[in-house]
């Protein structure tokens, strides 16, 4: 019933619009046209000038054609760098492009799938619960479009995010994340001359770095800085870095052990360091800004959402298994308000590289898969 050369046109059409995050405008005005010709009511709310883009987020809603609890359809409008001028290369077992740039099926599979879906139960006629529709922008940076959504004005209970690798694989749990960003104070004096009269801030910050935990802390935890910047000049003590990172769990208690994990290291490092000036002790300083990033992603194989697509499953013949990821989507944000919404693979692979591909088959399946979910639901 999917008509699988519709969709792969469609796809092919959307990673043709360049979409980097903010600038979702042209392709936002694109999704907008093809969802009010499947009769659904539409808008664009006003999360694009809150972030400084050029779109909002895409809200459809599709009356059921039957009684039925509402469901959530998903996926986002924006892509990663390279991600201008991207030319999509047809093979019989996939879609790649020429090497220059990412493809894009992050996420315009999910959505390419979506509109297929909508296609079909409206040209068929088939009845279905409720629908609405989310396409949002700026996954990319941050899940920021989520999280400007009015979520609470969405009926749904229950829904889909396509945005993720094997299409075999429906993810039920998903860590939170805390964002961290340290600010190390120390007191600049020249190199050369009287380097004793200054704190390196630089110095203070790889000591606490030196006795972190990073990485891999367990099966349900990571850290990671990412990001570091400080100094002027060589021949200058440097007096302030900026460290930033973060850290995820799937168990809170874990996550906020981390964090504070982190931020103790800095404090131990910054207590070891002063130096007296003109007859005044200045003692070396850290700033801590801790912030909940996005929230945890929990739902149990007995959530309706997992059962419906179980079932869908097993109808259309296809394996699908629950997993937990490490990494966090749209779906994290849904949860947050309370939605049970699961993240369900599309084909894509190789995502945020030049090698990015689509795998067709994957691809097909995911369709039927989600066509099933309305028709029983
Ligand atoms: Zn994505």
């Amino acid at each position: 019933m999917i008509n699988s050369e519709r969709m792969i046109d469609t796809f092919i059409t959307l990673v043709q619009i360049d979409s980097l995050s903010r600038e979702e405008g042209k392709i936002a005005e694109r999704l907008v046209r093809e969802l009010k010709s499947l009769e659904g009511e539409v808008y664009i709310d006003d999360a694009g000038a809150k972030v400084g883009g050029d779109s909002g987020n895409i809200v459809a809603r599709f009356p059921g054609s039957k009684s039925g609890e509402p469901i959530l359809l998903s996926a986002h409008m924006d892509t990663v760098v390279p991600g201008r001028g991207i030319k999509p290369i047809r093979e019989p077992d996939r879609i790649r492009t020429d090497g220059t740039t990412i493809l894009g099926a992050d996420d315009k599979s999910g959505i390419a799938i979506i509109l297929e879906v909508l296609s079909v139960v409206n040209e068929r006629r088939i009845p279905h619960p409720p629908v609405e529709v989310v396409f949002t922008i700026c996954e990319e940076a941050g899940l920021v479009g989520a999280k400007h959504l009015d979520v609470r004005s969405l009926k749904s209970r229950h829904g889909l995010v396509l945005d993720s690798c094997p299409a075999d694989s429906l993810f039920t749990r998903g860590p939170a994340a805390d964002k961290l960003e340290f600010t190390v104070h120390g007191l600049a004096a020249h190199a050369g001359v009287c380097p004793e009269d200054g704190l390196n801030a630089i110095k203070i910050a790889a000591e606490a770095i030196a006795r972190m935990q990073l990485g891999r802390i367990d099966a349900e935890t990571t850290a990671n800085l990412g990001l570091i910047q400080g100094g002027s000049a060589v021949n200058i003590v440097p007096d302030r870095v900026i460290v930033r990172g973060e850290a995820r769990s799937h168990d809170e208690s874990k996550l906020a052990a981390q964090s504070s994990h982190m931020a103790e290291c800095f404090q131990a490092a910054v207590r070891r360091h002063r130096v007296v000036k003109d007859g005044r002790e200045v003692h070396a300083k850290v700033e801590e800004k801790i912030k909940r990033d996005y929230p945890r992603m929990t739902l149990g194989e007995d959530a309706p959402i997992v059962k419906w697509v179980m079932a869908a499953a097993t109808k259309v013949n296809v394996p699908i298994a629950c997993r937990k990821t490490g990494g966090g989507c749209d779906a994290n944000v849904f949860n947050g308000h309370g939605l049970n919404v699961a993240n369900l693979g599309t084909g894509m692979r190789e995502i945020h590289t030049v090698h990015e591909h689509l795998l067709l088959n994957e691809f097909q399946q995911t369709a039927r898969v989600v066509l099933e979910v309305l028709r029983a639901a």
